[in-house]
């Protein structure tokens, strides 16, 4: 048995309307889903307080409910009294399907203005939201869509020469069919989202475009591509771009090193390597007497820039791949080569004096 409607607006039976409308005010305000979110008693409270502003509020089921208490509302066709329930259900909430009707693509749910009911709920929702609804019908003020963040991972060979991709992300979205209070008229809790408010769902977003020269930790945005917005634009994706980890290339800015390993000949006695590069093979030409760790740069063998419209460069690290010696031939050769070239730690460093 519900509670006795006075006693749930704490007003006196006498109460003018004037007043029971103050009160009903005032504890709607106080118990708004909207301002008591994931407080499913405050949700139960503020079904109460309406209801029972919707009985108390109407001249017929104030009488009715005088009359009869809480019976009258069970009372079915034939009985008393007329104008039972209230006109509009109460709450001057109203479902309006769209063209997919319910479950479909564009439903739509608003408040509209059930009388006097409606009014107050919308002075109520302009006070919370903010905004100042329209006369008339009492929409709830407009909102932007959410923005959605993703991480986008790019392999470098995607980052030079751009790329589209579809994407696939599971996003978080004010449910629609209570438009995030969790409960739906006349207070039972949404069988679509669970009471959440928040629904996950998948979405698809095909043939994103990303161009070349996109920066690692750099954002794209996909306009309106985010989640709905409730009588405001749609919400944004924000991708935040990674670059992945290249097996052989390291990126620098935009330019990418990279090892390659040169056989003794060559370092030796110098001449062309072949050396990978994003775009293809390219030859590199080492001077003869080339040690490990020498770099050389070829030019634009790195990542385009989209800011300074240049393309980076490639900077090689040989490494000498020394083998040993074997037999009389081998020793003689590289000593006599070695001793030539003299000793490679001469004036490396000097004992500090004292
Ligand atoms: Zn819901």
């Amino acid at each position: 048995m519900p509670r006795d409607y006075y006693d749930e607006l704490g007003v006196a039976r006498e109460a003018t309307p004037a007043q029971i409308k103050k009160a009903y005010r005032k504890l709607a305000r106080q118990y708004h889903p909207d301002v008591n979110r994931d407080d499913p008693q405050a949700a139960e409270r503020f079904k109460a307080v309406q209801h029972a502003y919707d009985i108390l509020s109407d001249k017929e089921t104030r009488e009715a409910y005088d009359r009869y208490g809480h019976a009258a509302e069970q009372m079915g066709e034939g009985g008393p009294p007329p104008g039972w329930p209230p006109p509009g259900g109460g709450g001057g909430w109203e479902f309006r399907g769209g063209p997919g009707g319910f479950g479909g693509g564009g439903q739509e749910f608003r408040f509209t203005s059930g009388g006097a009911d409606g009014a107050d709920m919308q002075d109520i929702l302009s006070q919370l939201f903010g905004g100042a609804a329209g006369a008339g019908r009492a929409q709830a003020p407009s909102q932007r869509g959410t923005d959605y963040e993703a991480e986008l991972h790019l392999s470098l060979e995607e980052v030079l020469a751009g790329t589209t991709r579809d994407l696939s992300l599971t996003v978080e979205d004010t449910c629609t069919s209570c438009r995030g209070r969790g409960i739906v008229p006349p207070g039972q809790p949404c069988a679509v989202c669970g009471g959440r408010g928040q629904v996950r769902r998948q979405q698809t977003v095909r043939g994103v475009k990303i161009p070349a020269g996109a920066d690692n930790g750099s954002t794209v945005r996909l306009r309106g591509k985010g989640g709905a917005g409730h009588g405001g634009p749609p919400g944004d994706i924000n991708l935040r771009i990674v670059w992945r980890e290249h097996p052989f290339f390291r990126p620098s800015g935009d330019d990418l090193e990279c090892e390659v390993p040169v056989s003794l000949a060559e370092a030796s006695l110098g001449g062309e390597i072949p050396v990978p590069t994003l775009r293809g093979m390219r030859t590199l030409r080492i001077p003869a007497g080339t040690s490990s760790g020498t770099r050389f740069r070829i030019r634009e063998g790195g990542l385009p820039s989209r800011r300074a419209k240049t393309t980076g460069n490639l900077v090689v690290r040989v490494k000498v791949v020394v083998p040993a010696a074997e037999g009389e031939a081998e020793t003689k050769a590289v000593t006599e080569m070695s001793a030539r070239a003299g000793d490679p730690r001469a004036g490396l460093w000097r004992p500090q004096e004292q």
